[in-house]
């Protein structure tokens, strides 16, 4: 069922409280990535095109324990969101009570109030009703923007919108859950989907709810030993999650049944697991399974393996890509994600990825204009795709 959007509210004259993502690094108080703030914009310009009065925005940042912390001030996302709008942001010091209600009272029509960081109450995170309450009186309608944040039941994500006259999703959530949803619901096949990374447990509950939907399952990255080792193959140092084991093998054996395919690398690049350390050491390209691998770990995936991943992914009209297919942080094992990034991007159909680390290889091979949809939400987008509801999205309404 589709969500109400902010285009079925109306805003004019309105208080408009957005809950955005920007949760965005930041590093001896300078911003070092503002994709988050960037991301946000359109639900925000769309509020002020329409007569909000004002737009107010609230987010979290970082972890600050329930306490204020200048560390994990909003205060430098102001300045930069006034720069990339053109217009005065009004900081109000606290999110809720005197120095909110005072700086909402005081901006009209055209003005943006952003609040300072929600974590600075505990009652955030424990979704406390009062707390909830008391943002919600500081607006007449309440959007919610921040699809990175929407797989927790917050009391700016969630209980919120039990407080507020009107509740709607922000374009940005509306632009997450309809590309999303569509790829579970109704990919164009060939459906591939391209999991890698480190660890099998972050996305068991992803691969369960994809294989009875998609037509392959590329498995790269760390992940893969997992799978090896239930094989019985020779795994040397390389990153293995030794409790899943039995959970790789009935993987295997569900996807059998369904006459899915499911390819694991053939081949990878080893290297002394020193390299992790940032040592400069030799690697090696070896047959999986071969136990030349020594106490070696594998790193990244191989040529033969780059050559039928890209294959399998360029006949596809629907890809969904988490995870790198190795340790792309150092160059030397980066040629597998990157190539993977590029085979993704060129593909005649729809191109979903979501992780950070995917996001960054995209960027890092250069094609990140050629990707049908980005998802922002790392934790929140893996939920999605496990199947999972997620409370943020769940509170908020249907679309009449
Ligand atoms: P994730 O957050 O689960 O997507 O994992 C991302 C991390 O997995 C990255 O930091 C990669 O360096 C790491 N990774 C990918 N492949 C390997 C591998 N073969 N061995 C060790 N780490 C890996």
């Amino acid at each position: 069922m589709a969500k109400r959007s902010i285009k079925d509210v109306a805003l004019d004259g309105r208080r408009v409280l957005i809950r955005v993502d920007f949760n965005v690094p930041i590093k001896n108080g300078a911003i070092t990535d503002d994709t988050r703030i960037r991301a946000s914009l359109p639900t925000i310009q769309y509020a002020l095109d329409h007569g909000a009065a004002p737009v107010i925005l609230c987010s979290h940042l970082g972890r600050p324990k329930g306490k204020p912390d200048p560390e994990f001030s909003l205060k430098p996302v102001a300045a930069r969101l006034s720069d990339l709008l053109g217009r005065r942001v009004v900081f109000a010091e606290d999110c809720i009570g005197e120095p909110a209600r005072t700086a909402v009272g005081q901006s009209g029509r055209g003005a943006v109030v952003l609040l300072e960081n929600l974590r600075f109450h505990p009652e955030e995170e424990k979704n406390d009703p009062k707390f909830a309450a008391a943002l919600a009186s500081l607006a007449d309608v309440y959007v919610n923007d921040a699809f990175g944040s929407a797989h927790r039941a917050h009391a700016s994500t969630e209980g919120i919108v039990r407080h507020v006259k009107e509740s709607a999703a922000g374009l940005l959530m509306i632009a997450e859950i309809e590309h999303l949803g569509r790829v579970l619901e109704r990919p164009d096949r060939p459906f591939v989907a391209v999991l890698g990374g480190a660890k099998v447990s972050d996305k068991l509950e992803v691969i369960e709810n994809l294989i009875p939907r998609v037509d392959a399952l590329l498995i790269g990255g760390a992940m893969a030993y997992t799978f090896f080792k239930s094989r019985g193959l020779p795994v040397g140092a390389s990153l293995v999650e030794d409790q899943l084991v039995d959970a790789a093998r009935e993987i295997e054996t569900r996807a059998k049944a369904r006459s899915l395919r499911v390819e694991l690398p053939a081949d990878h690049v080893v290297a002394p697991a020193s390299a992790l350390k940032g040592e400069k050491v030799a690697s090696e390209v070896l047959a999986v399974g071969d136990p030349a691998i020594g106490d070696r770990a594998g790193l990244d995936i191989g040529p033969k393996t780059i050559g039928t991943f890209r294959g399998v992914i360029a006949g596809a009209k629907t890809v969904v890509w988490n995870g790198p297919m190795g340790v792309f942080e150092i160059d030397a094992f980066a040629k597998g994600t990157i190539e993977v990034a590029k085979a993704v991007a060129a593909i005649n159909g729809t191109s979903v990825i979501g992780g950070g680390d995917s996001i960054a290889a995209v960027a890092k091979a250069g094609v990140t204009d050629r990707i049908t949809h980005i998802s922002t939400g790392g934790g929140a987008s893996l939920e999605f795709l496990a199947g999972r509801e997620l409370p943020g999205v769940a509170a908020l309404p249907d679309k009449p």
